[in-house]
């Protein structure tokens, strides 16, 4: 039976040094954008604006109607830029298939991109100089390393590939000498996404399809870790077959009340970076 991983523990150490360095700062403001109502994306918001509370951070909320379009999403961002109250920005997806992703991200000032989802930001990344990391990476990490499970030689299979996570998270992984192997949609597809677990180390899901991941998949031993977020029955639930999931591996996360919990605290220590730039 898997142990869980004690997120709990580990954001308390984390929120403490939050609120100390952010005593030695001024007024900041972090803007929080989104596009419709996103049940994943609503959890993420109430989290967001409770920790701001909490560190007496102003936040702004802004939610565009579904059918915003690019220009208005990129007129948006032109004023969140230049507005000089505004520490960091988060754009906080899904977004509308509509959009190119790329014009978007490339739109954001890489000094407020506290998601790390610009291209300086990424390029910086690639380079081993990161400035702003995406903060679910991050807290990914953070599970792994404060869990003391090392990471060179280890087979970890990532599940999903965007920008925000599995991207970031397989360099991160890659220059910690891990040996990573990337599944998406393709894997799914061509029904090859259960041969490439079944010899996973670590297996990292972060896609938002509830029990994408069969528990029997996982290898025994393993070390799960599920960032996915979506919808089951009204209520939130991860990627992997939790149930079954637990009863073979030797770590896991849950969902809700696992790698999320983390993932705003590390969302708030690359504001608090923003705000010392
Ligand atoms: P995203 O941009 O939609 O990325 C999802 C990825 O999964 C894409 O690469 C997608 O491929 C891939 N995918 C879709 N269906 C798949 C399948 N059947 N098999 C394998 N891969 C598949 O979403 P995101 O922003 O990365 O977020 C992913 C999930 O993490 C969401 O549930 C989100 O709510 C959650 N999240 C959690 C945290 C946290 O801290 N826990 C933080 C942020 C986000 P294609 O794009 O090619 O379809």
């Amino acid at each position: 039976m898997a142990e869980i991983i004690a997120v709990d523990q580990f954001s308390q150490g984390l929120k403490e040094r939050l609120q100390k360095e952010r005593k030695s700062l001024g007024s900041l403001k972090l803007a929080s954008l989104s596009v419709g109502n996103n049940f994943a994306t609503q959890s993420y918001l109430s989290s967001q604006k409770k920790l701001a509370q909490e560190l007496q951070i102003e936040y702004l909320c802004l939610t565009l109607g579904e059918n915003a379009t690019q220009e208005e999403v990129l007129s948006q961002i032109q004023k969140l830029n230049t507005d000089k109250e505004i520490t960091g920005i988060i754009l906080n997806k899904p977004f509308p298939e509509s959009w190119q992703e790329h014009v978007v991200l490339a739109a954001l000032s890489f000094k407020k991109d506290i998601e790390g989802m610009s291209p300086y930001n990424l390029g910086r990344l690639l380079q081993k100089d990161p400035l702003f990391v995406s903060p679910t990476a991050l807290a990914v990490l953070e599970c792994i390393d404060k869990s003391k499970v090392d990471l060179y030689g280890k087979e970890v299979t990532i599940v999903g590939f965007s920008t925000l996570i599995g991207k970031p998270l397989s360099i991160l992984l890659a220059d910690r000498f891990a040996t990573v192997c990337i599944t998406h949609i393709g894997t799914s597809q061509a029904g090859n996404l259960a041969s490439h677990l079944k010899n996973a180390d670590i297996v990292i899901s972060a896609v938002g399809k509830p029990n994408l991941i069969k528990g029997d998949w996982i290898k025994e031993g393993a070390i799960v870790i599920d960032v996915g977020v979506g919808q089951m029955k009204g209520k939130l639930a991860g990627d992997v077959e939790f149930e079954v999931a637990k009863n073979r591996a030797s770590l896991i996360t849950p969902v809700p009340g696992g790698v999320g919990k983390l993932t705003t605290l590390f969302l708030f220590s690359n504001l608090l970076k923003a705000a010392q730039l």
